[in-house]
């Protein structure tokens, strides 16, 4: 399952990693090998995540 690369991801990053997170989605795109944890925000490469933030409308949301 290529879920599980995720997976292994996150459970490696806890220690002494800094995380790379999409702020768009929440996902941990990478991890990099720093002195404490570390948040650093960086778009993934979805097209959903890339594309500049419009306010959308939530249609159908009420
Ligand atoms: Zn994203």
């Amino acid at each position: 399952m290529k879920t599980d690369q995720t997976a292994a991801a996150g459970n490696r990053a806890v220690g002494n990693y800094g995380l790379v997170i999409c702020p768009s989605c929440n996902e941990i795109i990478d991890t990099l090998p720093t002195n404490g944890v570390k948040r650093m925000y960086s778009l993934c490469e979805s097209l959903n995540c890339r594309e500049p933030q419009v306010s959308k409308t939530n249609a159908g949301e009420e």
